[in-house]
Protein backbone atom coordinates (compact mmCIF):
# COMPACT_ATOMS: atom_id res chain seq x y z
CA UNK A 1 0.00 0.00 0.00
CA UNK A 2 1.25 3.66 -0.59
CA UNK A 3 -0.28 5.46 2.60
CA UNK A 4 -3.59 7.48 1.61
CA UNK A 5 -5.35 4.01 0.93
CA UNK A 6 -6.11 3.69 4.57
CA UNK A 7 -7.77 7.26 4.76
CA UNK A 8 -10.27 6.44 2.00
CA UNK A 9 -11.18 3.30 3.55
CA UNK A 10 -11.66 4.91 7.10
CA UNK A 11 -13.48 7.29 5.06
CA UNK A 12 -15.94 4.91 4.16
CA UNK A 13 -16.49 3.43 7.38
CA UNK A 14 -16.60 6.60 8.82
CA UNK A 15 -19.78 7.53 6.19
CA UNK A 16 -21.11 4.38 6.08
CA UNK A 17 -20.78 4.07 2.62
CA UNK A 18 -20.38 -0.31 2.61
CA UNK A 19 -21.98 -0.61 -0.50
CA UNK A 20 -21.54 -1.63 -3.99
CA UNK A 21 -21.92 2.06 -5.16
CA UNK A 22 -20.45 5.60 -3.19
CA UNK A 23 -18.56 8.10 -3.71
CA UNK A 24 -15.11 6.07 -3.57
CA UNK A 25 -16.77 4.12 -6.63
CA UNK A 26 -16.93 7.18 -8.27
CA UNK A 27 -13.62 8.72 -7.59
CA UNK A 28 -11.57 5.60 -8.85
CA UNK A 29 -13.63 6.05 -11.88
CA UNK A 30 -12.85 9.46 -12.42
CA UNK A 31 -9.57 8.73 -11.15
CA UNK A 32 -8.91 5.94 -14.02
CA UNK A 33 -10.50 8.13 -16.81
CA UNK A 34 -8.07 10.76 -16.11
CA UNK A 35 -5.13 8.71 -15.76
CA UNK A 36 -5.64 6.84 -19.30
CA UNK A 37 -6.94 9.99 -20.99
CA UNK A 38 -8.98 9.62 -24.82
CA UNK A 39 -12.18 10.19 -23.75
CA UNK A 40 -12.73 6.91 -22.27
CA UNK A 41 -15.52 5.59 -19.58
CA UNK A 42 -14.54 3.27 -17.07
CA UNK A 43 -16.85 1.24 -14.65
CA UNK A 44 -14.92 -0.54 -11.60
CA UNK A 45 -16.14 -4.06 -11.50
CA UNK A 46 -15.63 -6.79 -9.06
CA UNK A 47 -12.26 -8.61 -11.04
CA UNK A 48 -10.51 -7.99 -14.35
CA UNK A 49 -12.55 -11.49 -15.22
CA UNK A 50 -15.80 -10.08 -14.38
CA UNK A 51 -14.50 -6.85 -16.80
CA UNK A 52 -14.34 -9.77 -20.05
CA UNK A 53 -17.03 -10.97 -19.42
CA UNK A 54 -19.01 -7.63 -19.41
CA UNK A 55 -17.38 -6.64 -22.75
CA UNK A 56 -18.31 -9.92 -24.42
CA UNK A 57 -21.87 -9.28 -23.01
CA UNK A 58 -21.42 -5.64 -24.32
CA UNK A 59 -20.21 -6.95 -28.01
CA UNK A 60 -23.31 -9.33 -27.86
CA UNK A 61 -21.23 -12.59 -27.73
CA UNK A 62 -23.22 -15.62 -27.39
CA UNK A 63 -24.05 -19.37 -27.79
CA UNK A 64 -21.55 -20.28 -30.92
CA UNK A 65 -20.15 -17.75 -31.51
CA UNK A 66 -16.17 -17.86 -32.22
CA UNK A 67 -13.82 -15.20 -30.15
CA UNK A 68 -10.19 -15.19 -31.60
CA UNK A 69 -8.14 -14.99 -28.62
CA UNK A 70 -4.43 -14.59 -27.46
CA UNK A 71 -2.94 -18.09 -26.33
CA UNK A 72 -0.26 -16.70 -24.56
CA UNK A 73 -1.81 -15.65 -21.66
CA UNK A 74 -3.54 -16.28 -18.58
CA UNK A 75 -6.79 -18.33 -18.49
CA UNK A 76 -8.95 -15.58 -17.13
CA UNK A 77 -8.32 -13.88 -20.23
CA UNK A 78 -10.27 -17.07 -22.27
CA UNK A 79 -12.86 -18.28 -19.76
CA UNK A 80 -15.51 -15.65 -20.27
CA UNK A 81 -15.80 -16.97 -23.58
CA UNK A 82 -16.80 -20.27 -22.40
CA UNK A 83 -19.07 -18.40 -19.81
CA UNK A 84 -20.76 -17.16 -22.72
CA UNK A 85 -21.34 -20.22 -24.79
CA UNK A 86 -18.69 -19.34 -27.20
CA UNK A 87 -15.30 -20.83 -28.74
CA UNK A 88 -12.15 -19.71 -28.22
CA UNK A 89 -9.66 -19.92 -31.18
CA UNK A 90 -6.52 -19.76 -29.95
CA UNK A 91 -3.64 -16.99 -31.74
CA UNK A 92 -0.20 -17.72 -30.99
CA UNK A 93 2.27 -15.02 -30.51
CA UNK A 94 4.95 -13.24 -32.45
CA UNK A 95 8.94 -12.49 -31.31
CA UNK A 96 9.59 -8.47 -31.26
CA UNK A 97 6.29 -8.66 -28.06
CA UNK A 98 5.67 -12.26 -27.42
CA UNK A 99 1.78 -10.66 -27.97
CA UNK A 100 -0.68 -11.40 -30.91
CA UNK A 101 0.93 -12.38 -34.18
CA UNK A 102 -0.85 -10.06 -36.39
CA UNK A 103 0.14 -12.23 -39.65
CA UNK A 104 -1.56 -15.20 -37.82
CA UNK A 105 -4.55 -12.99 -36.69
CA UNK A 106 -5.16 -12.08 -40.40
CA UNK A 107 -4.77 -15.58 -41.77
CA UNK A 108 -7.36 -17.15 -38.44
CA UNK A 109 -10.14 -14.73 -39.91
CA UNK A 110 -9.79 -15.68 -43.30
CA UNK A 111 -9.94 -19.10 -42.06
CA UNK A 112 -12.08 -19.15 -39.93
CA UNK A 113 -14.79 -17.21 -42.48
CA UNK A 114 -14.00 -19.68 -45.24
CA UNK A 115 -14.50 -22.47 -42.88
CA UNK A 116 -17.35 -21.13 -40.20
CA UNK A 117 -18.52 -17.77 -39.71
CA UNK A 118 -16.83 -14.78 -39.24
CA UNK A 119 -15.24 -14.48 -35.45
CA UNK A 120 -17.53 -12.16 -33.13
CA UNK A 121 -14.44 -10.46 -31.50
CA UNK A 122 -10.93 -10.57 -30.41
CA UNK A 123 -9.00 -10.40 -27.08
CA UNK A 124 -5.22 -9.30 -27.86
CA UNK A 125 -3.12 -9.16 -24.25
CA UNK A 126 -0.77 -7.00 -23.03
CA UNK A 127 1.50 -9.64 -21.37
CA UNK A 128 3.44 -9.12 -18.64
CA UNK A 129 2.97 -4.78 -19.63
CA UNK A 130 4.20 -5.32 -22.84
CA UNK A 131 2.12 -3.39 -25.33
CA UNK A 132 0.55 -5.53 -28.16
CA UNK A 133 0.84 -4.04 -31.70
CA UNK A 134 -2.02 -2.16 -31.44
CA UNK A 135 -1.99 -0.43 -35.01
CA UNK A 136 -1.13 -3.58 -36.89
CA UNK A 137 -4.09 -5.42 -34.82
CA UNK A 138 -6.60 -2.83 -35.09
CA UNK A 139 -6.15 -1.91 -38.45
CA UNK A 140 -6.80 -5.70 -39.10
CA UNK A 141 -9.92 -6.01 -36.68
CA UNK A 142 -11.21 -2.28 -39.02
CA UNK A 143 -10.70 -4.45 -42.02
CA UNK A 144 -12.97 -7.66 -41.40
CA UNK A 145 -14.95 -5.37 -39.21
CA UNK A 146 -14.62 -7.46 -36.05
CA UNK A 147 -14.03 -5.31 -32.21
CA UNK A 148 -11.14 -5.68 -29.86
CA UNK A 149 -11.00 -6.48 -26.16
CA UNK A 150 -7.64 -5.32 -25.13
CA UNK A 151 -6.92 -7.19 -22.38
CA UNK A 152 -4.71 -4.75 -19.79
CA UNK A 153 -4.85 -6.70 -17.03
CA UNK A 154 -0.92 -6.59 -16.25
CA UNK A 155 -0.41 -3.40 -18.16
CA UNK A 156 -1.81 -0.27 -16.49
CA UNK A 157 1.36 1.92 -16.81
CA UNK A 158 2.48 0.51 -20.24
CA UNK A 159 1.87 3.15 -23.04
CA UNK A 160 2.18 2.46 -26.85
CA UNK A 161 3.62 5.77 -28.92
CA UNK A 162 2.41 7.80 -25.92
CA UNK A 163 -0.92 6.74 -25.46
CA UNK A 164 -1.86 4.52 -22.03
CA UNK A 165 -2.67 0.89 -22.68
CA UNK A 166 -6.29 0.02 -22.09
CA UNK A 167 -7.29 2.97 -23.54
CA UNK A 168 -6.21 1.74 -27.43
CA UNK A 169 -8.49 -0.25 -28.54
CA UNK A 170 -12.18 -0.85 -28.63
CA UNK A 171 -12.92 -2.34 -25.17
CA UNK A 172 -10.45 -2.62 -22.88
CA UNK A 173 -10.32 -4.01 -19.39
CA UNK A 174 -7.93 -3.76 -16.15
CA UNK A 175 -7.32 -6.48 -13.30
CA UNK A 176 -6.52 -4.79 -9.56
CA UNK A 177 -6.24 -8.70 -8.27
CA UNK A 178 -3.38 -8.50 -5.15
CA UNK A 179 -0.87 -9.92 -7.55
CA UNK A 180 -1.30 -6.40 -10.27
CA UNK A 181 0.83 -3.60 -10.09
CA UNK A 182 -1.71 -1.90 -8.30
CA UNK A 183 -4.02 -3.89 -6.50
CA UNK A 184 -7.71 -3.47 -4.53
CA UNK A 185 -6.70 -7.22 -3.30
CA UNK A 186 -9.47 -8.12 -5.98
CA UNK A 187 -10.89 -6.10 -8.49
CA UNK A 188 -11.07 -4.73 -12.35
CA UNK A 189 -12.86 -2.26 -14.61
CA UNK A 190 -14.21 -2.16 -18.12
CA UNK A 191 -13.04 0.49 -20.24
CA UNK A 192 -15.26 2.29 -22.98
CA UNK A 193 -15.29 4.76 -25.22
CA UNK A 194 -19.10 5.24 -25.72
CA UNK A 195 -21.43 6.91 -22.13
CA UNK A 196 -24.01 4.43 -23.10
CA UNK A 197 -22.01 1.57 -23.20
CA UNK A 198 -20.52 2.66 -19.40
CA UNK A 199 -24.40 2.58 -18.47
CA UNK A 200 -25.36 -0.70 -20.24
CA UNK A 201 -22.30 -2.56 -18.64
CA UNK A 202 -22.91 -1.00 -14.59
CA UNK A 203 -27.06 -1.95 -15.31
CA UNK A 204 -25.84 -5.89 -16.27
CA UNK A 205 -23.44 -5.83 -13.30
CA UNK A 206 -25.95 -4.34 -10.83
CA UNK A 207 -28.69 -7.27 -11.13
CA UNK A 208 -29.89 -5.88 -14.54
CA UNK A 209 -33.06 -4.05 -12.52
CA UNK A 210 -35.14 -2.25 -14.80
CA UNK A 211 -37.19 0.93 -14.06
CA UNK A 212 -39.62 0.50 -11.62
CA UNK A 213 -40.60 0.86 -7.46
CA UNK A 214 -40.38 -2.79 -7.40
CA UNK A 215 -38.10 -5.41 -8.50
CA UNK A 216 -38.48 -5.81 -12.60
CA UNK A 217 -36.23 -7.69 -15.06
CA UNK A 218 -36.12 -8.08 -18.55
CA UNK A 219 -32.72 -9.36 -19.11
CA UNK A 220 -29.73 -11.68 -16.99
CA UNK A 221 -27.91 -10.06 -14.16
CA UNK A 222 -24.31 -9.98 -12.78
CA UNK A 223 -23.37 -9.31 -9.03
CA UNK A 224 -20.26 -7.77 -10.31
CA UNK A 225 -19.99 -3.98 -9.21
CA UNK A 226 -16.92 -3.24 -7.05
CA UNK A 227 -17.33 -2.19 -3.51
CA UNK A 228 -16.74 1.44 -2.03
CA UNK A 229 -14.92 -0.03 0.45
CA UNK A 230 -12.26 -1.28 -2.13
CA UNK A 231 -12.54 1.63 -4.22
CA UNK A 232 -11.36 3.48 -1.57
CA UNK A 233 -8.01 1.53 -1.72
CA UNK A 234 -7.89 2.00 -5.64
CA UNK A 235 -7.80 5.58 -5.02
CA UNK A 236 -5.30 5.60 -2.78
CA UNK A 237 -3.32 3.25 -5.19
CA UNK A 238 -3.81 5.63 -7.79
CA UNK A 239 -1.68 8.17 -6.38
CA UNK A 240 1.60 5.77 -6.42
CA UNK A 241 0.71 4.46 -9.75
CA UNK A 242 3.85 6.03 -11.19
CA UNK A 243 6.24 5.19 -8.76
CA UNK A 244 4.98 1.46 -8.79
CA UNK A 245 6.03 1.47 -12.91
CA UNK A 246 9.42 2.78 -12.04
CA UNK A 247 9.97 0.39 -9.54
CA UNK A 248 9.20 -2.49 -11.70
CA UNK A 249 11.13 -1.07 -14.73
CA UNK A 250 14.14 -0.30 -12.55
CA UNK A 251 13.81 -4.52 -11.41
CA UNK A 252 14.16 -5.15 -15.30
CA UNK A 253 17.17 -2.99 -15.18
CA UNK A 254 19.04 -4.05 -12.69
CA UNK A 255 18.28 -7.76 -13.77
CA UNK A 256 19.43 -6.89 -17.34
CA UNK A 257 22.56 -4.66 -16.73
CA UNK A 258 24.07 -7.27 -14.46
CA UNK A 259 23.04 -10.10 -17.01
CA UNK A 260 24.41 -9.29 -19.58
CA UNK A 261 27.26 -10.40 -19.74
CA UNK A 262 25.70 -14.25 -19.33
CA UNK A 263 25.09 -15.08 -23.38
CA UNK A 264 22.52 -17.60 -22.62
CA UNK A 265 19.92 -15.25 -20.94
CA UNK A 266 17.88 -13.21 -23.27
CA UNK A 267 15.39 -10.27 -22.29
CA UNK A 268 12.42 -8.68 -23.91
CA UNK A 269 13.26 -5.54 -25.66
CA UNK A 270 11.19 -2.41 -26.14
CA UNK A 271 10.43 -1.60 -29.99
CA UNK A 272 10.66 1.69 -30.85
CA UNK A 273 7.43 4.08 -29.43
CA UNK A 274 6.73 1.07 -26.62
CA UNK A 275 6.81 2.02 -22.76
CA UNK A 276 5.93 -1.11 -20.95
CA UNK A 277 5.71 -1.19 -17.19
CA UNK A 278 7.78 -4.02 -16.80
CA UNK A 279 4.70 -5.90 -14.63
CA UNK A 280 7.70 -8.54 -14.06
CA UNK A 281 11.04 -9.53 -15.40
CA UNK A 282 10.72 -12.22 -17.73
CA UNK A 283 14.04 -14.13 -19.45
CA UNK A 284 14.49 -16.48 -21.65
CA UNK A 285 17.37 -19.15 -21.93
CA UNK A 286 18.97 -21.01 -24.32
CA UNK A 287 17.96 -24.28 -23.05
CA UNK A 288 15.13 -25.29 -20.72
CA UNK A 289 17.86 -27.22 -18.26
CA UNK A 290 19.16 -23.81 -17.63
CA UNK A 291 15.92 -22.71 -16.76
CA UNK A 292 14.93 -25.78 -14.72
CA UNK A 293 18.58 -25.02 -13.00
CA UNK A 294 17.73 -21.80 -12.15
CA UNK A 295 14.42 -22.27 -10.95
CA UNK A 296 15.16 -24.88 -8.63
CA UNK A 297 18.32 -23.15 -7.25
CA UNK A 298 16.44 -19.82 -6.56
CA UNK A 299 13.61 -22.39 -4.84
CA UNK A 300 16.51 -24.54 -2.97
CA UNK A 301 16.97 -20.46 -1.36
CA UNK A 302 13.37 -19.99 -0.61
CA UNK A 303 12.89 -17.71 -3.86
CA UNK A 304 10.04 -18.16 -5.82
CA UNK A 305 9.89 -17.82 -9.57
CA UNK A 306 7.97 -19.47 -12.46
CA UNK A 307 8.02 -20.71 -15.72
CA UNK A 308 6.12 -18.22 -18.40
CA UNK A 309 2.19 -18.33 -18.89
CA UNK A 310 1.34 -22.40 -20.51
CA UNK A 311 -0.13 -20.88 -23.87
CA UNK A 312 -4.30 -21.89 -23.92
CA UNK A 313 -3.88 -23.61 -26.72
CA UNK A 314 -1.67 -26.72 -25.00
CA UNK A 315 -3.95 -26.60 -21.67
CA UNK A 316 -6.06 -29.69 -21.28
CA UNK A 317 -9.10 -27.64 -20.71
CA UNK A 318 -9.38 -26.11 -23.91
CA UNK A 319 -8.11 -29.62 -25.99
CA UNK A 320 -11.18 -29.14 -27.78
CA UNK A 321 -10.21 -25.87 -28.95
CA UNK A 322 -8.38 -24.75 -32.65
CA UNK A 323 -5.67 -22.91 -32.78
CA UNK A 324 -3.37 -21.31 -35.05
CA UNK A 325 0.72 -21.68 -33.39
CA UNK A 326 3.89 -21.09 -35.02
CA UNK A 327 5.60 -22.54 -32.04
CA UNK A 328 6.92 -19.38 -30.69
CA UNK A 329 4.63 -19.20 -27.08
CA UNK A 330 5.38 -22.66 -27.07
CA UNK A 331 9.07 -22.04 -26.98
CA UNK A 332 9.14 -19.08 -24.36
CA UNK A 333 7.03 -21.64 -21.93
CA UNK A 334 9.49 -23.76 -22.77
CA UNK A 335 12.62 -21.53 -21.89
CA UNK A 336 10.94 -18.85 -20.05
CA UNK A 337 11.51 -17.27 -16.47
CA UNK A 338 9.56 -14.80 -14.42
CA UNK A 339 11.99 -13.48 -11.91
CA UNK A 340 10.92 -11.53 -8.65
CA UNK A 341 9.72 -8.55 -9.32
CA UNK A 342 7.59 -6.90 -6.62
CA UNK A 343 7.75 -2.89 -6.39
CA UNK A 344 9.21 -3.65 -2.86
CA UNK A 345 11.51 -5.43 -4.08
CA UNK A 346 15.08 -3.96 -2.17
CA UNK A 347 18.75 -4.14 -3.49
CA UNK A 348 19.63 -6.36 -0.64
CA UNK A 349 17.64 -9.18 -2.34
CA UNK A 350 17.89 -8.23 -5.70
CA UNK A 351 21.52 -8.89 -5.17
CA UNK A 352 20.67 -12.35 -3.53
CA UNK A 353 18.31 -13.29 -6.37
CA UNK A 354 21.29 -12.20 -8.72
CA UNK A 355 24.54 -13.83 -6.86
CA UNK A 356 21.94 -17.01 -7.17
CA UNK A 357 21.04 -16.76 -11.02
CA UNK A 358 24.92 -15.88 -11.74
CA UNK A 359 25.98 -18.88 -9.75
CA UNK A 360 24.12 -21.26 -11.72
CA UNK A 361 25.00 -20.25 -15.18
CA UNK A 362 28.55 -20.09 -14.22
CA UNK A 363 28.69 -23.86 -13.09
C1 LIG B 1 -4.94 -11.14 -13.87
C2 LIG B 1 -5.34 -11.29 -15.28
C3 LIG B 1 -6.69 -11.36 -15.66
C4 LIG B 1 -7.81 -11.47 -14.70
O1 LIG B 1 -7.93 -10.48 -13.76
P1 LIG B 1 -8.58 -10.82 -12.32
O2 LIG B 1 -8.80 -9.46 -11.73
O3 LIG B 1 -7.61 -11.63 -11.56
O4 LIG B 1 -9.88 -11.53 -12.57
C5 LIG B 1 -6.97 -11.39 -17.02
N1 LIG B 1 -6.01 -11.40 -17.94
C6 LIG B 1 -4.71 -11.36 -17.62
C7 LIG B 1 -3.70 -11.34 -18.70
C8 LIG B 1 -4.33 -11.34 -16.27
O5 LIG B 1 -3.04 -11.36 -15.95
Amino acid sequence: MGGSEQKYVNDAFETNWIAPLGPHVDGFEQAIETYLENDVYAAVLSSGTASIHMALQLLGVGKGDEVLCQSFTFSASANPIVYQGAHPVFIDSEKDTWNMSPELLEIAINDRIQKYKKPKAIIAVHLYGMPYKANEINAIAKKYEIPVIEDSAEALGSTYFGQKCGSLSDIGILSFNGNKIITTSGGGALIVKQPELKQRAVFLSTQARDEAAHYEHSSIGYNYRMSNVLAGIGRGQMEVLDERVHARRANYLFYKSNLSSFDSVHFLNEPEGFYANRWLTCVTFDTTEQREAVRLALLEEDIESRPLWKPMHMQPVFKEADSYTNGISEHLFNHGLCLPSGSNLTEHDLNRVLQIISNTLSL
